[in-house]
Parts: C-alpha cells; sequence; structure tokens
C-alpha cells in the first residue's frame, strides 16, 4: 500500500475526461489476471481506471458503468486515471452535435439575408434581385 500511495502522489494533473467505460478481462499468460476497467475517449485514447487506493482488478465499483458514456474526473498521468469521481452522461458527442446544429441555422440565417431584400416602401419580403416590388409596384434599387 505504500508503493501505491507514493505511486500515486507521482501521478499528474487533476482532469475531466468523457468517454466510454468498457470492462476488459486481462488475461495474463494463459490465466485470467482479472476484470480491469477502461475508458475510451471520443479521440479513441484509451486509459486504464482505477481508485485511489485501489490496483483496479475486478473493482466492483466500475461496473455499474460498463458500456456507458461517463465523465470522469481524477488525476490523469501516462494513460492512468486515478478516479475521484465518475457521473454518467448521455452521450459524448452531445457538445458536438448542438454546435454543427448552431452553425446550420447560422448559415441559414445568413442565406436568408443573401436572397431577400424589403420593400423600402410597403416592406413586402423580395427577391433580392426584384426590380419592382410584387405588392406596390414601387421600383426597387
Ligand atoms: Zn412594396
Amino acid at each position: 500500500m505504500k508503493y501505491l500511495k507514493s505511486f500515486n502522489e507521482a501521478l499528474g494533473s487533476l482532469s475531466t475526461i468523457k468517454g466510454k467505460l468498457i470492462i476488459k478481462d486481462i488475461q495474463v499468460g494463459s490465466k485470467s489476471d482479472g476484470k480491469h476497467a477502461y475508458l475510451i475517449d471520443k479521440d479513441n485514447k484509451e486509459y486504464r481506471l482505477s481508485r485511489r487506493g485501489h490496483l483496479g482488478i475486478d473493482d466492483e465499483y466500475f461496473y455499474p458503468y460498463e458500456n456507458k458514456n461517463v465523465e470522469v474526473t481524477g488525476d490523469e498521468a501516462k494513460n492512468w486515471i486515478i478516479v475521484d469521481n465518475i457521473k454518467p452522461i448521455s452521450s459524448v458527442l452531445s457538445d458536438v452535435r448542438r454546435e454543427v446544429d448552431n452553425s446550420v441555422s447560422n448559415l441559414r440565417s445568413g442565406l436568408d439575408k443573401e436572397l431577400y431584400k424589403y420593400c423600402y416602401n410597403c416592406g413586402e419580403k423580395l427577391e433580392k434581385r426584384a426590380a419592382f416590388c410584387n405588392e406596390c409596384g414601387k421600383k426597387q434599387d
């Protein structure tokens, strides 16, 4: 345990990483070493998970999160995360999706300004290249 403590202390900075938690059965030679939790982030980077003061093998703490999207907070170094907290999240991709939706709607309203103008006389919505207003017949500039 003394070794584990100093190992933990040598680890890096506090991070919050979103990804999918998977449980792998680690094989050592022909026998099973046990189940171990990993986090795969959106760039497919793989982190091995353990709790502070635990070896991380057959740790039931991680089992309820298997194959779920989670946000892990802890000390991260060299593809290891010493986990302080885990919480389930709806999707790793949800933030990305929201950004895409925003840029599409910005594009649409930009396009709208490109294609249309409003009659200076009656306010009718006209095609940008229209020479006369459909509604009041006034010549547009
Ligand atoms: Zn008009």
